[in-house]
């Protein structure tokens, strides 16, 4: 039997890597469901490659356009109901829209899918109470996708928190990492979205460049595994190759490496046969002789230091950080802030008079959440046009 595959988000970076693991085995596989925001061309493109039963385009605006071109597949747009358009559980969900955005169409694809990976950071960040909530209800398997987060599921099966003594996410430094930080201010979006080791979407890029990235990262792995909170730390490894590390307590260290390629995990929860290859460029072993592994100059990275405070601001705060970065990622794109704004209004937002009560809620319901998000991002946008 063919497996039944959704990919929210198939024309971003996640999704098209989840595609090209797709297309090397097609006998296996079924495409269910792909959705995309804007690019109606490539939704297009991709529905017709993978003979797609259904996709979805969120704006509407382009609806006729997708609807028009794909006789054989339906067509929905906006918030449509995954609910509606599956009758019955899907085997897989691929979750890999970019932002907040994500939450409502992952919360949907637990109710109607046996596995869902989840790329979609913000999601986790911002909304895993009910995430954990809608798996154990619909009985949904879980999976991180993010590689630091795929690493340390892989490296602590069957392992509890007394036997380990740091759980150590590496961090590339990104294509700043020796810049004089006098230059910092200076730098341009364009300089800030070329990764040097992966190719991912913009926002990511962005929050790579300044390490916000390694802040969500950090919270999403006190979200998603059961390790005290004090135990995960961040080390900078330029090379990227190996993606998380485990220090135990008998004194051993695991670390799993791998190729900056999400392929990767994507392939690893894709498939649960073991015998299944996955045809990619393997690491050369010469290329490890040269591993470097140095400490987070926090002059030169100064949001990481917001993970001193974070965990104490209360429950909503990482929804509050959340939805400010997203503002301040987008206005930074168009070239309306500088570089350093980013962080430097992230800290603000926390010292605004009104944050203690929203950043104190309890966010059971994505209401709750968007109260806090919508609130976040007002203000954002407020303080930056002054
Ligand atoms: P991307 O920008 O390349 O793609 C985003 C996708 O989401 C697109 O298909 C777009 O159409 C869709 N989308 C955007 N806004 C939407 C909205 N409002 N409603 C519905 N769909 C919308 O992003 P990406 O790099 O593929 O990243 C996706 C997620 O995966 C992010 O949360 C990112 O942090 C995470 N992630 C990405 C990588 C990577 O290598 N790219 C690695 C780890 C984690
Ligand atoms: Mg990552």
């Amino acid at each position: 039997m063919k497996k039944k595959i959704a990919i929210l988000g198939s024309t971003g970076s996640i999704g098209k890597s989840t595609l090209e693991v797709i297309s090397k085995d097609k006998k296996n596989f079924e495409i269910v469901l792909l959705t995309a925001n804007n690019n109606y061309k490539k939704l297009i493109q991709q529905a017709k490659q993978f003979k797609a039963k259904n996709v979805l385009i969120k704006n509407h605006k382009y609806y006729l356009n997708v609807k028009k071109s794909l006789k054989k597949t339906k067509v929905y747009y906006g918030n449509a109901s995954l609910k509606k358009i599956f009758k019955k559980k899907i085997d897989y969900t691929m979750s890999a829209i970019v932002g907040i955005a994500g939450l409502k169409p992952t919360l949907e694809s637990i109710k109607c899918s046996k596995v869902v990976a989840i790329a979609n950071k913000e999601s986790i960040i911002c909304g895993w109470n009910i995430i954990s909530k809608f798996a154990n209800k619909y009985k949904t398997k879980i999976l991180p996708i993010d590689s630091e987060h795929f690493s340390i599921m892989e490296l602590t099966k069957n392992i509890s928190d007394s036997e380990v003594e740091e759980i150590i996410i590496t961090a590339s430094g990104g294509p700043f990492l020796n810049l004089p930080i006098k230059k910092l201010n200076k730098v341009k979006p364009a300089q800030a979205a070329k990764h040097p080791n992966w190719k991912m979407g913009k926002k990511i890029s962005i929050d790579s460049s300044n390490m916000m990235n390694k802040v969500f990262e950090i919270i999403e792995a006190h979200k998603l595994f059961k390790f005290s909170r004090t135990k995960y730390k961040i080390i900078i490894h330029p090379q990227s190759y190996v993606h998380s590390i485990i220090r135990f307590k008998n004194g051993l260290i695991k670390m799993i490496l791998y190729n900056t390629d999400m392929k990767i995990p994507i392939f690893n929860t894709l498939y649960t046969d073991k015998k299944k290859i996955l045809k990619t460029s393997n690491i050369q072993f010469e290329k490890l002789n040269k591993l470097n592994f140095k400490k987070v100059n926090l002059k030169l990275f100064p949001s990481v230091r917001i993970l001193d405070k974070i965990f104490t601001l209360g429950p909503s705060a990482p929804i509050i950080m959340n939805a400010a970065n997203e503002v301040l990622v987008d206005l930074f794109l168009k070239k309306k802030i500088n570089f350093l704004d980013i962080v430097k209004y992230i800290n603000k937002i926390f010292k605004d008079k009104s944050f203690n009560k929203y950043a104190k809620m309890n966010p059971s319901s994505i209401k709750d959440i968007k109260i806090a998000d919508n609130w976040a991002r007002l203000k954002t946008a407020s303080m930056c046009v002054k």
